[in-house]
């Protein structure tokens, strides 16, 4: 298939191509750098050895993005482009409704246009908000808790009504628990700007010497150890998902959504014993109070996945922690 991958110079979209290329599939990128660098795609084309073309384009510019269509003959879309931080959503969140709700309508504005159908969505376990009860099938009560979890939500409701007025449009919704890791060559991998927010990348600059200490959010959860506890999932697992998402559709699947996580959760501590084994440092760390909007505990149902797609997440904890080392250790200043 040939296939339009926006913010595929990013994290998960990055991992993806590569995993697109190596199941025989044509890319085209289209990243406006917003949180990426195009050196990204350098390393992706180091480890496929394949050239990757890529549009510096902002998915919500129609004309740009009709310019790209008019290009290739696209059999379907994946679309990661997004802005991610729950923080600073609460900050700007009309920036976020702006790029992640008009960007989308704007993408699927132009595949219409182009007579392109398939859709892959990136959408997130957020949308369980603080769920009921783990693990959390695809059925469970959807709320939000941040402007960034709401652009999530509603770009759902918008693909979902669309698949339901237009029979040519079929989307995969793909619901991320908490992706971590990075590809075994260790050339590609998450590099967050500024402070990390997320546990893995905070852990990785510690044990680099970028940073002093790891802040634990919380050591009184009702958990077993007392800290908050996620369904990690490696991303070249995530990754693989994606290529069976859009072979799925391509092979006349129905619009669907599905989790993508391992089933098992972790806590903080366990994913900090993990890292310290695999890369024998240190990881300094101190306990503050929890996070605001912090859930104790969630980990997803992957069983649809698994039913529908044939995908079941394949590394653990300790590999994610591997991978996730040697990205940081080989890059200790990301794409510099
Ligand atoms: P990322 O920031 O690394 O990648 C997103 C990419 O999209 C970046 O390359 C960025 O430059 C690009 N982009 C953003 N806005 C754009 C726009 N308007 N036009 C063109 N390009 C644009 O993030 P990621 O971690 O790879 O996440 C990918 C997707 O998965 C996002 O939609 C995110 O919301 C979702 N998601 C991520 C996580 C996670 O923990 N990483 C969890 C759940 C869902
Ligand atoms: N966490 C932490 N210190 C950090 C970052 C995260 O203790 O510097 C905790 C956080 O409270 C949560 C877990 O690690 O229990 C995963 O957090 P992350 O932000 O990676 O994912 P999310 O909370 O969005 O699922």
């Amino acid at each position: 298939m040939k296939v339009m991958v926006c913010g595929g110079a990013g994290y998960i979209g990055s991992h993806t191509v590569v995993e697109l290329i190596a199941s025989g599939h044509a890319v085209v990128v289209v990243d406006s750098h917003a949180n990426s660098s195009p050196k990204a795609l350098e390393r992706v084309e180091r480890i496929t050895g394949e050239k990757v073309e890529n549009a510096c384009v902002d998915v919500r510019d129609a004309a740009a993005l009709a310019g790209v269509f008019s290009r290739h003959d696209f059999d379907a879309v994946i679309h990661f482009a997004a802005l991610k931080s729950v923080g600073e959503s609460w900050q700007k969140p009309l920036t976020y409704f702006d790029n992640n709700i008009s960007g989308t309508i704007v993408l699927m504005q132009e595949m219409a246009r182009a007579g392109v159908g398939k859709f892959v969505f990136s959408s997130s376990a957020t949308v369980y908000g603080a769920p009921d009860f783990s693990p959390i099938p695809e059925s469970a009560a959807l709320r939000t808790a941040s402007p960034y979890g709401r652009t999530k939500l509603i770009a759902e409701e918008l693909i979902e009504e669309l698949s339901h007025v237009d029979p040519g449009f079929k989307a995969a919704v793909l619901r991320y628990f908490n992706p971590v890791g990075a590809h075994q060559s260790g050339l590609i991998g998450e590099d967050p700007s500024g402070t990390p927010n997320n546990l893995m990348p905070y852990i990785c600059q510690v044990a680099v010497g970028r940073r002093p200490y790891l802040q634990i959010f919380g050591n009184d959860y009702p958990t077993r150890d007392g800290t908050g506890v996620r369904d990690y999932v490696h991303v070249v697992d995530l990754a693989r998902a994606h290529v069976r998402a859009v072979e799925h559709l391509g092979k006349g699947g129905e619009t669907f959504t599905v989790n993508l996580g391992t089933g098992c959760g972790h806590s903080v501590l366990e994913v900090v014993a993990a890292f310290e084994r695999v890369s024998g440092r240190q990881v300094p760390l101190s306990y503050a109070p929890r996070r605001a909007g912090d859930v104790a505990e969630y980990f997803a149902s992957p069983e649809l996945a698994r039913r529908l797609l044939g995908w079941k997440a394949e590394y653990d904890l300790d590999r994610m922690c591997e991978d996730a080392w040697r990205w940081q250790s080989m890059s200790p200043d990301g794409y510099v």
